[in-house]
């Protein structure tokens, strides 16, 4: 099986507090990874040192059999790594079809060549259009930004991520926020993702992360405690005890 992203033995320290505690795990191509863990647990700082805006103390991070441990983002991106845009870095007062259409551009690289600059222009539209007919936002291209629901600016994120043809997406609580009719949205908008890229998911919403998650590794105070298929995860009582038995009680 071929692994996307391998990390070995990652440390990273704020001070005293050790918040990647010599962390490994892998993700294969075609999974859905998904990383859970009580708030505080370490999963942002984690997720930030892969795509390379905190630099860890020591271990090393792999992507596609390439060491990016010490590459800048904009290096990774360029690799395969995608992430999901902010929504605070979506145009308001642009269209759905313009913001995507500027996500495909930023991965041409913006400066075709004078000679074929028109075709490529048409090159870009057709992409945004066929990527909007096969979504579940293809109805709302023409709208601005500022008029799209929460959930719909999370799926034009999740799109503009896409355009960028990674061969990782991480995904830091892309449920957040969402209300249940948007998160089922959501989950099948990632399950669509899989066979064309493989994720790493942090997401606090359990039912989102059993539905789609190959495999799942638990991280507590910095430390994976366990990991394995959902099934396994479910039934580890160190798992239960440490954190799915706090949404019982
Ligand atoms: P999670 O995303 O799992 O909720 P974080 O990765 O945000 O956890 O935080 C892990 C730990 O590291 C927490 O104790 C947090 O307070 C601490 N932490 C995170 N970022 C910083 C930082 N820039 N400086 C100091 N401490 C930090
Ligand atoms: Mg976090």
């Amino acid at each position: 099986m071929t692994q996307v992203l391998e990390i070995a033995g990652l440390v990273k320290t704020f001070g005293g507090l050790m918040a990647t505690d010599h962390v490994s795990l892998t993700v294969n191509a075609g999974e859905i990874h998904a990383l859970i863990g009580p708030n505080g647990a370490g999963k942002s700082t984690l997720i930030n040192q892969i795509c390379g805006e905190l630099a860890p103390n020591a271990g090393q991070i792999h992507l596609a059999g390439r060491d990016i441990t010490r590459l800048p983002p904009a290096e990774r991106v360029a690799l395969g790594l995608g992430r999901t845009f902010q929504i605070t870095s979506l145009l308001d007062d642009m269209t759905v079809r313009e913001n995507l259409g500027l996500a495909v551009q930023a991965r041409e690289g913006g400066n075709f060549r004078i000679f074929d600059r028109a075709a490529k222009r048409a090159e870009v539209w057709d992409e945004v259009a066929a990527s909007l007919d096969a979504s579940a936002l293809g109805p709302r291209a023409d709208v601005p930004v500022a008029d799209l629901a929460h959930g719909e600016k999370k799926q034009l994120e999740l799109m503009m991520a896409l355009a960028q043809r990674p061969r990782l997406l991480l995904l830091d609580e892309p449920m957040a926020g969402l209300g249940h009719v948007e998160s089922q949205q959501m989950i099948e908008a990632l399950r669509a993702v899989r066979k064309d890229c493989a994720i790493l998911l942090v997401e606090h919403d359990m039912e989102a992360v059993f539905a789609l998650a190959d495999r799942i590794s638990v991280l507590v105070y910095g430390q994976i405690i366990a990991a394995g298929t959902a099934d396994e995860i479910r039934a580890n009582p160190a798992v239960r005890e440490a954190y799915l038995g706090e949404e019982d009680s």
